[in-house]
């Protein structure tokens, strides 16, 4: 059995920003840090636009008060505030932190860091280097954990988290290269295993986003909190999905509409292209649902609107968002310099994930915190970003919240000791899985029942939402639940077996799209990025709490956990 200290799932920007934090308060440490891609494949590589912080340098009027009060009226106040002042609060140091690392951000004429416009923020706030963000952060905190000697186990895949009597012991994980199985034991275990997006059939999301840490952490009797609420981001590429970074529209280009107007002003005329990204998502959708869309041949009546960055000017676009200008030319054949850039919203990000509190500790419900097990980054909810999130604050919850959970764990590794585990038995029945698996005798293939899925999400718990619609999709998604078992595997050898890994996620995207589309259906009311046509108004007197819900055999349960309310008191949400 391999044993460290501690171990931490996802090499992504919250768990390196955690690795780190424990390399320094800990230098002794024995630690390791697993993922299923090489960890600079993670998907925060590709995080573009940006990262928040009260850095000051472009206006001096921003604070943390403001920045923490944006947060809050953007997550349509189901963001817990406690939460969210630690965010604010400690943002201009660890970005400070990450430079002195040496990231090397975009800079001002007079060599501090840059600072730009972004949705929902009223300052700007949002330091970046240029629009490749997340990998420059991303490359530097990797090459600081060579230095500090952590064990790396890349492309190993975890199968399992180990969880006895509401403590977290080791995880189970599967060799890519070699089919080998091994169970891993720890005084903490931490996930940061990132998001879900390939729930959906449009996403901006890294194909390995498929939500494994939040399946794991279910399938261990951990609940799922808010899961309900999954960002649309206005500005997807047609019809590819990827990213078109909001730092464009940060930069001043336009949405355009099949009249050529710039519709926002319908939707939020006070910020216009700037608004939200759940408020932006809908006006879209709203101008194609209304027939004012545009068509791959230039009609109207069709799928898409117009991201217009033309009047920027070359010498703009080509130094502060070279790489989206370098997206829609590869990916669209479109020269944005010239041309409007086809966009429709696309799924981006999971406000909801595994309950943690301030420190990273996971919650075992309303009341009480599994011992041992930690989690951060996108795949956590700590709640900053409660129905909605802010652009340029989710690599910022990675890095504070990394930061915190690293601390978290140093502080309490002296009391903890290395947990007994039943090797042999967890090892036994990861084999048999496996076995299992290989040994299927259906006639259903990996990549349809993908697809029905995505589809069935996609279609049933969209940007809008009914009760009918949801129900329909739910019962689908319990009709391809039974075909998991029929799924037949061709490769049935041990080195590099890919399709044992995409027959194990798929049965992940499926946990995960099951606890979204139940969340979504008892949440009776529209908040956020949860819009229901049959509840449109916000309902605080119900529904101003945040869901919890629970996975077993017998199905889903839903309950509820109170939310923060420290800083502000909610009001009616206007931009
Ligand atoms: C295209 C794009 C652009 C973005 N731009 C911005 C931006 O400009 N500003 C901003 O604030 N946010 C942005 N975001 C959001 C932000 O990048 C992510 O929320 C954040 O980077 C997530 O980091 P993470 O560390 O939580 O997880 P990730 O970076 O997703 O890493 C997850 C890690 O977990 C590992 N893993 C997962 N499952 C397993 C398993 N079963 N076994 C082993 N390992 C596993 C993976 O291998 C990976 O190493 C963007 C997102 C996208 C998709």
């Amino acid at each position: 059995m391999l044993e460290h200290d501690v171990v931490i799932v996802g090499g992504g920007l919250a768990g390196c920003r955690a690795a780190l934090e424990l390399c320094r308060q800990v230098p002794e440490i024995n630690l390791a840090l697993v993922a299923k891609t090489h960890p600079i494949r993670s998907h925060s590589v590709a995080a573009q636009g940006g990262i928040a912080a009260t850095l000051k340098n472009v206006d001096d009027q921003d604070s943390w008060e403001a920045h923490a009060f944006d947060t809050v009226k953007g997550s349509d106040y189901l963001a817990d505030q406690d939460a969210v002042a630690l965010l604010a609060q400690e943002a201009p140091e660890v970005v400070i932190d990450l430079e002195h690392l040496g990231v090397l951000f975009s800079r001002l004429p007079d060599g501090r860091i840059a600072q730009r416009a972004f949705g929902g923020h009223s300052h700007n706030r949002t330091c970046y280097a240029a629009d490749k963000t997340g990998h420059a952060i991303l490359h530097e905190l990797y090459n600081n954990l060579g230095r500090y000697g952590v064990t790396i186990y890349e492309e190993w895949y975890v199968l399992r988290l180990i969880v006895e009597d509401q403590e977290a012991k080791g995880i189970v994980m599967y060799h890519l290269l070699d089919g080998a199985v091994q169970v891993l034991r720890a005084k903490a275990v931490m996930f940061a295993t990132g998001g879900y997006g390939r729930t959906f059939n449009t996403t901006s999301n890294d194909f390995a986003s498929t939500g494994d840490g939040l399946a794991m952490a279910a399938q261990a009797g951990i609940p799922l909190e808010d899961m309900e609420f999954v960002q649309f981001h206005p500005t997807g590429l047609y019809p590819a999905g990827v990213l078109i970074s909001e730092a464009v529209r940060g930069e001043g280009a336009y949405l355009i509409n099949s009249e050529g107007e710039r519709f926002m002003s319908t939707y939020a005329p006070s910020r216009m292209e700037l608004a939200p990204r759940d408020i932006t998502s809908r006006a879209i959708a709203t101008e194609i649902r209304q027939g004012r869309g545009i068509r791959l041949d230039g009609r109207v009546g069709g799928p898409f609107v117009y991201l217009d960055l033309r009047h920027m000017g070359e010498a703009k676009i080509m130094s502060r968002v070279p790489f989206c200008w370098e997206e829609a030319h590869r990916l669209a054949g479109v020269d944005a310099v010239h041309e409007p850039i086809p966009v429709r919203p696309t799924v981006h990000y999971s406000m909801g994930g595994i309950p943690v509190n301030t420190d990273g500790q996971v919650r075992s419900g309303s009341e009480g915190l599994i011992a041992g097990f930690f989690a951060a980054g996108e795949c956590a909810c700590v709640s900053v970003h409660g129905a909605n999130r802010l652009g340029s604050n989710s690599l910022l919850e990675c890095v504070v919240y990394g930061r915190r959970t690293g601390a978290a764990i140093a502080q309490l590794l002296p009391a903890r000791k290395l947990p007994a585990i039943n090797e042999a038995q967890y090892l036994q029945e990861a084999h048999q899985m496996l076995q299992e698996l290989l040994d299927q005798e259906g006639d259903r293939r990996i990549h349809t029942v993908r697809q029905q899925f995505q589809d069935t999400l996609t279609e049933h718990c969209g940007v809008f939402r009914t009760q009918a619609l949801m129900e329909q999709g739910l019962a689908q998604i319990h009709q391809l639940r039974q075909e998991l078992t029929q799924i037949r595997l061709d490769d049935k050898g041990k080195l590099w077996n890919t399709e044992i890994t995409e027959a194990l996620e798929l049965r992940s995207l499926m946990t995960v799209g099951e606890v979204i589309l139940t969340g979504a259906l008892h949440r009776r009311e529209s908040r956020g990025a949860h819009s229901r046509e049959d509840y449109p108004q916000r309902d605080d007197s119900q529904f101003l709490k945040h869901t919890l819900a629970y996975v077993s055999a017998a199905g889903i349960d839903v309950q509820y956990l109170a939310v923060n309310l420290s800083l502000f008191e909610p009001q009616e949400r206007k931009y």
